[in-house]
C-alpha cells in the first residue's frame, strides 16, 4: 500500500473509534501529516501498528468528582486523567480545570505532550488530565474542598515513577498546594516528585512559574536570530493574561520587544508604549481580576471589548490563551499586516487553517509542542532536584531552560532540513519528537 493511502487508513480507522472528539481529531492529523514524509525514508516506522499505538493511549481514567460548596450545596464534576505514553519516562503533563474540558480536550493535549516531551531531551512520558470544574467566582475553601476530592481518586493512579501532574489553565500554585497536601495525607509519605509546581518551601523549584514563558520567549529569540533578526524594536502581541502570558511579556521585553497588547476570554487591551507587567501581576496573580481592572489603573491602556486582538498590526504574535483561538481569517489578517513571526505559547492556538496560511504567507512558525516545551521541561528540571534532595539557584535552573529551548529550536530546524523542509518547524518539531519515542516502543516490544 502507497504510505499516503496506508497513512488515510490509519486516520479514517482513529475517527471512527474516537468520534466527537474533533480537537484530539486535529492534533493527531497535523502529526501523520508530518510522519509522512518521514515513513518515505524509513517504512519500518509503520511496522507492528507503531502509529496506531502511538495514536491509542495507554490508559484513559475518568472519575466522579462530587465536592460541598460554601452554601452546602452538592456539586458532581468529571474528572480524567489519559497516561497517554510512558515509553521514555513515567507520564508527564499538566490538569487543566475549565468548563470546557471533556476526554476529546485531554486526549489532544496528552498526545501533543508525548512530542513535546521527547523534545525537551528528558525522559518524561505524555500525559494529561483535568475536570469541567469552573474555578472562577469559588471561594479558597470550594477549590480546596474540589481539589481534595479530585485528588482522593487520582492518587492510587501517579507517583514518582508512574504520573507526574502539573499545573495548566485553572492550576496554578494554590490548587498545586491543594492537590499535594491532599496526596500526602493519603499516601502517608511526602513524595516531592509526584507533582511539579510546588511551593519552593516544599519541594518546587526556582524558574517553574515563569518557565513557559520565558522559554518562548527563549525559542522566539532564536528562531529570531535563524532569519538574522532580534527582538530589539519589534512589536509583539501576547493573548491571553494566564500564567505562560505574563512570564512571556515580561521576558520579551527585556530582550527588547515591546509588547502591544494582551487579553482574557472577555476583552483584549491596547498598549502600544508596553506593559506594566508588575501591574499585570498584581491584577492576575494577587487580585484575581479581569483584564479590565488593568484598564482602569495604567495611563494609556486601551479596552476592546469588540474585533480580534490578531487585528492590531505586530512583528511577532505569540497565541498563549488556549486552542484554537486564531483561525485562517486571523492569519490572513496579521500576514497583511506585516506580521512574520508566530509562535505558539499555548497549545494547539492556531487551526489547521492559520497554519496553511503562515506557510503560503512565509511567515516564521513555532508550534506549541516546540515552542511551549519550557515549562514541561522545568518541570523535568523540579523532578531532578526533588530526586537528589537539592534546590539549584534562579540562575542556573534559568540557564538550564534557556539552552534547552535553544536545543529544541536547533533540532527543529536541522530535522526540518535533513528531511527536505527547511524553515518548516512544524514538521521539524513533529519528526524529530516522534524518532525517539518510536525507536523507544520499537525497542520495547509490542506493548
Ligand atoms: P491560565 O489559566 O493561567 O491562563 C489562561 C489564559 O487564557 C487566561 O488569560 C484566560 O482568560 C485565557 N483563556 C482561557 N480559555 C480561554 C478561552 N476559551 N478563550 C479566550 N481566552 C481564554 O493558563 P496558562 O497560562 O497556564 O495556560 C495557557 C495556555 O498555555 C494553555 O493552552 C495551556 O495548555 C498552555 N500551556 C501552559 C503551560 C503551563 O506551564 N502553565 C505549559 C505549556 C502550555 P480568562 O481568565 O478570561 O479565562
Amino acid at each position: 500500500m502507497a504510505i499516503d493511502d496506508k497513512v488515510s487508513a490509519i486516520y479514517d480507522e482513529l475517527l471512527k473509534r474516537n468520534a466527537g472528539e474533533p480537537e484530539f481529531h486535529q492534533a493527531v492529523a497535523e502529526v501523520l501529516d508530518s510522519l509522512k514524509i518521514v515513513l518515505e525514508k524509513d517504512e519500518h516506522y509503520a511496522d507492528d501498528g507503531l502509529i496506531q499505538r502511538l495514536c491509542e493511549p495507554e490508559r484513559q481514567l475518568i472519575f466522579r468528582v462530587p465536592w460541598t460548596d460554601d452554601e452546602g450545596n452538592v456539586h458532581v464534576n468529571r474528572g480524567f486523567r489519559v497516561q497517554f505514553n510512558s515509553a521514555l519516562g513515567p507520564y508527564k503533563g499538566g490538569l487543566r480545570f475549565h468548563p470546557s474540558v471533556n476526554l476529546g480536550i485531554i486526549k489532544f493535549l496528552g498526545f501533543e505532550q508525548i512530542f513535546k516531551n521527547s523534545l525537551t531531551g528528558l525522559p518524561i512520558g505524555g500525559g494529561k488530565g483535568g475536570s469541567d470544574f469552573d474555578p472562577k467566582g469559588k471561594s479558597d475553601r470550594e477549590i480546596m474542598r474540589f481539589c481534595q476530592s479530585f485528588m482522593t481518586e487520582l492518587y492510587r493512579h501517579i507517583g514518582e515513577y508512574r504520573d507526574v501532574p502539573a499545573g495548566d489553565i485553572g492550576v496554578g500554585g494554590r490548587e498545586i498546594g491543594y492537590l499535594f497536601g491532599q496526596y500526602r495525607r493519603l499516601a502517608n509519605q511526602h513524595e516531592s516528585g509526584v507533582l511539579t509546581g510546588k511551593g519552593l518551601a516544599w519541594g518546587g523549584s526556582l524558574v517553574r512559574t515563569e518557565a513557559t514563558g520565558y522559554g518562548l520567549a527563549y525559542f522566539t529569540q532564536e528562531m529570531l536570530k535563524h532569519h538574522g533578526e532580534s527582538f530589539e524594536g519589534k512589536k509583539v502581541i501576547v493573548s491571553g493574561s494566564g500564567n505562560v502570558a505574563i512570564y512571556a511579556i515580561q521576558k520579551v521585553q527585556e530582550l527588547g520587544g515591546t509588547v502591544i497588547a494582551f487579553s482574557d476570554s472577555g476583552a483584549w487591551v491596547e498598549c502600544q508604549d508596553g506593559v506594566d507587567v508588575e501591574k499585570l501581576r498584581d491584577v492576575k496573580e494577587v487580585r484575581r481580576e479581569r483584564v479590565s481592572a488593568y484598564v482602569d489603573e495604567v495611563e494609556g491602556a486601551v479596552l476592546h471589548e469588540e474585533g480580534s486582538i490578531w487585528d492590531l498590526p505586530c512583528d511577532v504574535a505569540l497565541p498563549c490563551a488556549t486552542q484554537n483561538e486564531l483561525n485562517g481569517d486571523h492569519a490572513r489578517v496579521l500576514a497583511d499586516n506585516g506580521c512574520s513571526y508566530v509562535a505558539e505559547g499555548a497549545n494547539m492556538p492556531s487551526t489547521a487553517d492559520a497554519i496553511e496560511v503562515y506557510r503560503e504567507r512565509g511567515i516564521h512558525f513555532g508550534p506549541g509542542k516546540a515552542a511551549n516545551a519550557g515549562g514541561v521541561a522545568t518541570s523535568a528540571l523540579e523532578m531532578q532536584q526533588n530526586a537528589s534532595r537539592d534546590s539549584w539557584t534562579f540562575d542556573y535552573t534559568d540557564e538550564r531552560l534557556r539552552e534547552i529551548m535553544i536545543n529544541i529550536f536547533k533540532t527543529c530546524a536541522s530535522t526540518a532540513k535533513e528531511y527536505g523542509h527547511e524553515g518548516d518547524y512544524v514538521i521539524g518539531a513533529n519528526i524529530a519528537g516522534f524518532k525517539k519515542v518510536a525507536d523507544a516502543m520499537l525497542a520495547q516490544g509490542i506493548i
